[in-house]
């Protein structure tokens, strides 16, 4: 029977981001299992590939914050482009429940950190 000394369930962003994180930081054996044909068949697949650094809770946006740099050095760090392009994120959200559902300055506010620049535009019309 295989072993091996760390074994993360599913290939996903996560589980994929935690076994590189480790091995490159000294884990030599380190297995992850998959149950579908190949990685990516989860919500990572169907992610439509947003980074952002405006989350609602601080260890997400602590998450983002790691993110955004190494993305923008994925090819350095691993040889392969990831595709990423800084172009600006702009969230369209309803405010037909009373409240928009975006994350903004107080979100980011949260974090403890400086996050990155944000601002709110006020729809012309509500529904
Ligand atoms: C339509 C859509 C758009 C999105 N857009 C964005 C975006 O723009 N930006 C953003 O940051 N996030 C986005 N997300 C969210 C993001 O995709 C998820 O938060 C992220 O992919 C979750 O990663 P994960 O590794 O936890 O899960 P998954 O990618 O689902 O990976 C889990 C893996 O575990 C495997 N697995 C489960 N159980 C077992 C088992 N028992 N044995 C073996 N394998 C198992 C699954 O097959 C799967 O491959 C989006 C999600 C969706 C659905």
């Amino acid at each position: 029977m295989d072993t091996a000394e760390v074994v993360i369930v599913g290939g996903g962003i996560v589980g994929s981001s935690i076994a590189y994180h480790l091995t490159q930081a000294g884990c030599r054996d380190v297995l992850v299992i998959e149950r579908e044909t190949h990685q990516g068949k989860g919500s990572t697949g169907k992610s439509i590939g947003g980074v952002r650094a405006q989350f609602a809770t601080p260890v997400n946006i602590r998450m983002s914050l790691y993110s955004i740099p190494f993305y923008a050095g994925f090819e350095e760090h691993t040889g392969h482009d990831s595709g990423y392009r800084a172009q600006g994120y702009l969230p369209i959200n309803s405010v037909c429940e009373g409240r928009a559902r975006t994350t903004g300055p107080k979100d980011k506010q949260q974090s403890g950190t400086d996050g990155l620049r944000s601002s709110g535009v006020a729809p012309r019309r509500r529904c």
